[in-house]
């Protein structure tokens, strides 16, 4: 961030300085952030299309800051994942997931929960062991989670992240690869991932009855998903449509907007508890 001028000083890059010093205090209200419960998980449902049925919710991260309000996961996670301090949030994200997850199971209500887990993560030896505690803390087994990892992150290092992905599917965790058609998997790794599930990116989905090609991508990877004996879910689902023809071409769930959007857990409870989305589903 320095360079030399001609007099022989050090100048200082102001642009670049004030960016460092930037991420310097975002790094310091990040950490504020979880030692302050400032972070919070949203909830969105994902319906399976064969019984109208919500059995599976996935947890999304918020950070509700006191001054600047809800700031969405896309502002603050990749800088998390640059720098690192990834592994703090998803150790917390894994604990009150599952501590959500255990206080559903004692109001009878029945959830599994998918946890989101970046790239970085997977490179974490303590990974594994970070689950083993919050499950024994919440009386959580792994038949409960899936982990859902981006098909980038699985590419960025395929070799290693095989690895990885074989000692959790050991452990017994469900795993679905999110944002499934954009990041160039080998079929050939594919066959090779011990994976249970493809979620199809919603770039797909969101104009798919309007967009012929989108159309012709989401049925071929339906069938292709089935034909390797995999679970496949659709996210972005917006409108009727989108739903009527992904149960059409035999897609397995839905998660989007058109069914709900990420809630609070407390609004979820009654959300589910009002079941007027089953109107949506009989239509
Ligand atoms: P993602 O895992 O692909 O999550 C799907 C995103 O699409 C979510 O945005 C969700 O709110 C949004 N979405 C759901 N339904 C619809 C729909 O019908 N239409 C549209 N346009 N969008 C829909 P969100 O919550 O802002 O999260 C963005 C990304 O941040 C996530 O993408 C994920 O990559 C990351 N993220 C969120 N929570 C976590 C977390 O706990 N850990 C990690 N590592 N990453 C997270
Ligand atoms: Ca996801
Ligand atoms: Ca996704
Ligand atoms: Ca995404």
């Amino acid at each position: 961030a320095s360079k030399r001028s001609n007099s022989g000083y050090v100048v200082y890059d102001t642009a670049l300085e004030a960016h460092a010093k930037q991420n310097l205090s975002l790094m310091a209200e990040l950490r504020h952030a979880v030692e302050h419960q400032e972070l919070k998980l949203f909830y969105q449902p994902k319906v399976d299309l064969r019984s109208n049925t919500i059995a599976e919710v996935e947890a999304l991260i918020r950070w509700q800051h006191p001054k600047r309000g809800i700031i969405p996961p896309d502002q603050f996670i990749p800088f998390a994942e640059s720098t690192g301090f990834i592994a703090t949030i998803t150790e917390w994200v894994i604990n009150e997931a599952l501590r959500q997850r255990h206080q559903w199971e004692q109001m009878r209500l029945s959830l599994s929960i998918s946890i989101n887990i970046s790239a970085r993560d997977l490179l974490n030896p303590r990974l594994p062991q970070i689950f083993e505690q919050a499950m024994q803390r919440y009386q959580a087994s792994a038949d409960w989670i899936t982990l859902e990892i981006t098909e980038s992150a699985i590419m960025t290092d395929p070799q290693s992240a095989l690895e990885v992905l074989n000692h959790l599917h050991q452990s017994g965790f469900r795993m679905s690869i999110d944002d499934f058609g954009t990041g160039y998997s080998s079929l050939a790794y594919l066959k090779k991932l011990p994976v249970s599930e493809l979620k199809i990116d919603k770039s797909f989905i969101t104009d798919m009855e309007n967009n012929h090609d989108d159309e012709v991508i989401v049925r071929s990877t339906i069938d292709l998903g089935h034909n390797m004996g995999l679970h496949v879910i659709a996210e972005g689902v917006e409108n009727q449509a989108t739903w009527d023809a992904l149960r059409d071409m035999g897609c397995d769930s839905i998660q989007g907007y058109f069914v709900s959007r990420p809630l609070a857990a407390d609004v979820l409870e009654t959300w589910l508890q009002s079941s007027h989305w089953k109107f949506k589903a009989q239509h």
